[in-house]
């Protein structure tokens, strides 16, 4: 007699959301992610005890027909990639089809949602990765999520859950890092009564710095503007006196997806060193456009690591770029140097 069985779906869906949902803000970060992808362009975002109890999402995208609504919920269910050959040249924020089985299966998820053209919409309620109910209902076109209590039936997860407030500030954080890389898109967050973060999705990333990092920095950007025969590098960089003392505010996006990247950090450093104090680190907020055959996103599953091919190619044209706007700057404002 053997010893090995192929775990039932529910209890892989369980295993696989551990690696997806580590907290509220990935939870946060997958849905909104879900909205862009849906074309929207208007994103609110509501919480309840940072999100352990209660998190909706409200989009204005392009909603979901009716056939759609429970396979959407199945694992590897997508319809962003077809194939394994799409993984070379991803344009959306999904295509794992892991987010939505990985939520309903450690919380309780109800949505609505209409597609364009249909006169009326869909309401689906799952929690523990059992189907509660689906039923035809009336509702704007668009899709609106409630994720209710979050690791309800995961209690090793739901110990490692952290304050309400802090956990509240890791969606906060989440919610800015995705805004300043759509700034065509307006994101609003509220807890409850207290609105956390509106930018105007007026597609000008200079209002959505303003929105989320407020008046003071303003003054202090500089724009960059680079271009090679295969980088685009946009976006501002602070002046030498808005340096900070982490990398905190440092958000780097690749064909506008939010990434981290110790590389790119270097290189910009890079261009300040004769003009930044130690453990100072530069505010800045950049995009890079590459050929996606450049980039790696499917590395881990929250997606924000990144592997770069010809990494120092790329570490230069970043210096370059920096290097420029800086100069730039410098000639009309010279900074003293320390
Ligand atoms: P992925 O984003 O990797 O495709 P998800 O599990 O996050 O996987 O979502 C599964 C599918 O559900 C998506 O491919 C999409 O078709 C649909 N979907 C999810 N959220 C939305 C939304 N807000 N608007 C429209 N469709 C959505
Ligand atoms: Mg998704």
């Amino acid at each position: 007699m053997g010893h090995i069985i192929v775990l039932d779906e529910n209890t892989s869906n369980k295993i696989a959301a551990g690696e997806v949902v580590e907290k509220p803000a990935s939870v946060v970060k997958e849905l909104v992610e879900n909205s862009i992808d849906a074309g929207a362009t208007s994103i609110s975002v509501d919480i309840k005890n940072g999100g352990i109890s209660y998190i909706k999402v409200t989009d204005n995208g392009s909603g979901m027909d009716e056939d759609d609504v429970e396979i959407a919920f199945e694992r590897h269910a997508t319809s962003k990639i077809k194939r394994a050959e799409d993984l070379d040249s991803i344009s959306t924020m999904g295509f794992r089809g892991e987010a939505l089985a990985s939520i309903a299966a450690v919380s309780s998820v109800e949505l609505q949602t209409r597609a364009a053209g249909n006169t009326y919409g869909m309401y689906v309620h799952i929690s523990g990765g059992t189907l509660r109910e689906v039923r035809q209902t009336g509702c704007p076109v668009g899709t609106t999520f409630i994720i209710r209590d979050l690791f309800y039936n995961t209690p090793a997860r739901y110990k490692f859950l952290k304050k309400d407030s802090t956990e509240a500030g890791y969606i906060s954080d989440t919610i800015s890092r995705i805004a300043l890389g759509n700034p065509e898109i307006s994101f609003k967050l509220t807890s409850g009564k207290a609105l956390l973060l509106h930018t105007p999705g007026n597609n000008d990333v200079k209002s959505a710095i303003y929105s989320i990092y407020g008046k003071e920095i303003i003054k202090e950007l500089i724009e960059v503007g680079y271009q090679d025969e295969k980088y685009k590098i946009t976006g501002y960089i602070g002046k030498p006196e808005a340096a900070r003392a982490n990398r905190n505010y440092q958000s780097l996006y690749i064909n506008r997806r939010y990434v981290k990247s110790k590389m790119v950090s270097y290189a910009v450093e890079q261009a300040y060193t004769s003009i930044l104090m130690k453990n100072k680190f530069p505010f800045f907020v950049l995009n890079i456009e590459l050929n996606p055959l450049l980039v790696d996103a499917n590395v881990s599953p929250a997606k924000t690591e990144v592997r770069f091919a010809e990494e120092s190619y790329l570490s230069r044209a970043i210096y370059m770029a920096v290097s420029k706007a800086l100069s730039s700057d410098t000639l009309f404002n010279p900074v003293t140097v320390p």
